[in-house]
């Protein structure tokens, strides 16, 4: 029999919380293997980057590769509702730090990351899926399927799942609570765009709100190759209602607004569109003994803001600086280092997800009449500076927030 594989920290999952996650480890010079159950290239929803994740790229070691990669350049967000609209300059914001980022297809973002992780000396196994873990012991014990069908085992320090919507640890944990939200859905595609060039701001995110269900957007995320990732967020009843194949309800609802519907008439619909629901999900708790749950493993709001990515990588930001302390032999405590100050920056997000949903940050930023400086404190969080409590939209979200939205009403 084999001697069953030792190291540092098993990384479940090579999306962008495992990459960075690992890259960092490898850093305090962390023995790292990240199991992967896809072969990557990869498709993955959730294009958007916003630019507080640079700093988490930046510390990395990935920002070269990925600047280098000729992704679409992005400097903020455009709303539209009707003939209403709005766009945030992420570069004019309350705080220091990065004003600009990318729009990239994760298949190749995903890549990239996890590429550089291995240059930096993880290892990374691809097809090699977790079914199993053993906790009971001082060295968490792993159960790995590999690509062939047998299985093996791995022991390691610590556990590190980042496995996303696959949620390893919460389901043989069960770690598992319902999300406070409304079951939503989205249908989404990559299409050629055929929109002619200087007739739109690809350097932006549009989210275009539906003419008549405020609760209803869409997104268009351009590419830098003339192609665009499309989608429509809806409650899944809402979505259900509309007959056909996903592309044609998605096609169907995109005809629903005017403004998209011209901006696209000139696209290839040359990709069949798929649908994801119910992605809302949370935890009981983001550690245990032995281990912690990163990125979408652990909490996933909502895609409105983008955000998805950034909280990833804080997460992995955060876990290994308590890790480079553990494993130290300083006290480290999970709680008050990690979970606390990661959920600092998704509460921020989850109230302004609220309000969208509700009504009153969509008056709040289609408002003619905007403070400069709140539009700064706004525009800082749509960039992701979630954590950045010199902010009071972050230190006191939800009642700066309210206020806001009564003036606004
Ligand atoms: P993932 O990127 O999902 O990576 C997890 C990896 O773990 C996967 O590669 C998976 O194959 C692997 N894995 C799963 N199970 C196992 C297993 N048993 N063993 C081994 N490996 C396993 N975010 C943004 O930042 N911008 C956006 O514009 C955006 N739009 C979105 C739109 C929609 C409709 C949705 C649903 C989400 C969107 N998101 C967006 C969120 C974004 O997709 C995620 O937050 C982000 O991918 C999370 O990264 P992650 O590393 O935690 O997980």
């Amino acid at each position: 029999m084999s001697p069953i594989e030792q190291c540092d920290v098993l990384i479940i999952g090579a999306g962008p919380a495992g990459a960075v996650a690992a890259a960092l480890l490898r850093q305090q010079g962390r023995q790292v293997l990240v199991l992967e159950r896809e072969q990557f290239p990869r498709f993955s929803i959730g294009e958007s980057l916003l630019p507080q994740s640079m700093e988490f790229l930046e510390q990395a070691g990935m920002l070269q590769t990925v600047v280098e990669a000729g992704f679409q350049f992005k400097n903020g967000a455009a709303f539209v509702q009707g003939n209403r609209y709005t766009d945030f300059d992420f570069r004019d914001k309350h705080c220091a730090g990065w004003g600009t980022t990318y729009q990239v297809q994760r298949a190749d973002f995903d890549q990239l990351l996890a590429q550089q992780a291995e240059r930096q000396g993880a290892v990374v196994r691809y097809r090699h899926t977790v079914t199993a873990v053993d906790l009971s012991a001082q060295r968490q014990r792993t159960t790995v399927r590999h690509p062939e069908g047998h299985d093996y085992a791995v022991e390691s320090r610590f556990l590190l799942d980042a496995s996303g919507f696959g949620r390893v640890l919460p389901r043989l944990l069960q770690l598992e609570t319902p999300s406070g939200f409304p079951v939503r859905g989205a249908i989404f595609t990559h299409i050629a765009d055929g929109i002619p060039s200087g007739s739109f701001d690809r350097n932006k995110i549009r989210i275009t709100v539906h003419p008549q269900h405020r609760d209803v957007w869409y997104w268009l995320i351009p590419f830098a190759n003339g192609r665009c990732s499309i989608g429509v967020v809806a409650e899944s009843s809402f979505l259900a209602v509309t007959p056909g194949t996903e592309t044609e309800r998605l096609r169907e609802l995109v005809g629903e607004d005017p403004a998209l519907r011209d901006l696209l008439q000139h696209a290839s619909w040359d990709t069949p569109a798929r649908q994801i629901q119910g992605y809302a999900a949370n935890v009981k708790s983001l550690w245990g003994d032995g281990y912690a749950l990163l990125g979408n493993a652990g909490e996933f709001l909502d895609p409105i803001f983008s955000s998805g990515m950034t909280i990833a990588m804080k997460s992995a930001q955060l876990a290994a600086a308590v890790l480079e302390r553990q494993f130290a032999g300083i006290a480290t405590d999970w709680e008050a280092d990690y979970a606390v100050p990661l959920k600092q920056g998704v509460d921020t997000f989850r109230t302004f997800v609220d309000s969208w949903y509700a009504g009153g940050f969509q008056d709040v930023i289609f408002h003619e009449q905007q403070e400069p400086q709140i539009r700064r404190m706004i525009s800082s969080i749509l960039a992701g500076y979630a954590w950045d409590r010199s902010n009071p939209y972050v230190s006191e979200s939800k009642r700066r927030l309210a206020t806001l939205e009564q003036l606004c009403a």
